[in-house]
């Protein structure tokens, strides 16, 4: 399942391919995704214009502006559910079965388009299986967008600088679950899935079971730090591949941290050689090191 690192691989590997360039033409094959695509979405995507693309926890938010000034600008909102891709491709090949949605972008004016001769028209063509992804257009303002009910409810961005020990420590206290049951959830801070959960939790020296309220100041403060991090390294490990993002077969993006304790039930913890455990919180598995976490 895409998390917020191949989100956020995904969306700066659009960058240079998708924005400043005009949408000629949208086509929807299915529009039964988690929630219904709105019947007229072509037309009120066709002749705008990507002007940029932000990520919002795991959901990808492409402003799209018109050329008629009267016309307010809008945010198509996509998140890419358990299976899902967005592609680039120069020369698309016909659809299959579970390419729901195509753009058409027109070739890049001068300076749009990138070094590997694709500035020549493409198509962002989003690829579901499962069809637990989304996409979804709002007219809300970038000053209203926080407030859409996809949104609102995330916490805030690992980050963001606001986001350090304090903030943590701040926002668990009288939380009596589990502190990876509440990294997981995504209220306080977005991004940190099961893999991620028990990679930070190891990296911080912490028992996932702990519970969050009884987390003192100093462990916050290296929890955080360890989130920033397993995250960053995510993030990096996935940018190398974005050289190959235009055409490929949708597994760019998609990338595993050399993991300390995540699927590595049994075997020897990379830091003391005690045998990694495995227990499940909230129907998920954790897994972290019995001697290192505490
Ligand atoms: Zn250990």
């Amino acid at each position: 399942m895409p998390e917020l690192p191949e989100v956020e691989v995904t969306r700066r590997g659009l960058l240079p391919h998708v924005v400043g360039r005009r949408i000629e033409a949208v086509t929807v094959r299915h529009r039964g995704l988690r929630w219904p695509v709105e019947p007229d979405l072509e037309t009120r995507l066709a002749q705008r214009v990507v002007r940029r693309i932000e990520r919002r926890g795991k959901y990808l938010l492409l402003e799209c502006v018109s050329e008629d000034p009267a016309e307010p600008a809008g945010w198509l909102l996509v998140h890419l559910g358990m299976t899902g891709t967005l592609r680039v491709l120069p020369q698309a090949p016909p659809p299959g079965a579970h390419d729901h949605l195509d753009m058409v972008l027109a070739a890049g004016a001068e300076g749009v388009g990138d070094a590997a001769g694709a500035g020549g028209p493409l198509v962002l063509r989003f690829r579901d299986p499962r069809r637990f992804g989304a996409v979804l257009w709002t007219t809300l303002t970038e000053e209203e967008l926080p407030s859409h009910p996809l949104l609102r409810t995330l916490g805030i961005e690992p980050f963001d600088a606001a986001f350090d020990g304090a903030w943590l420590h701040r926002h668990t206290r009288g939380r009596s679950a589990a502190i990876k049951t509440v990294l997981l959830a995504g209220g306080i801070v977005v991004g940190v899935g099961n893999i991620y959960a028990s990679e930070s939790l190891f990296r911080a020296r912490i028992r996932p079971t702990t519970p969050a309220g009884r987390l003192s100041r100093e462990r916050c403060d290296r929890l955080a730090q360890a989130v920033r991090e397993t995250l960053a390294q995510a993030i990096e490990r996935g940018g190398s591949t974005l050289r190959d993002f235009v055409g490929s077969d949708g597994a760019s993006g998609y990338f595993q941290l050399d993991c300390f304790v995540y699927d590595r039930a049994g075997q020897p913890c990379r830091i003391c050689a005690t045998p990694v455990r495995q227990i499940v919180q909230g129907q998920r598995s954790t897994f972290y090191c019995p001697n290192c976490q505490h």
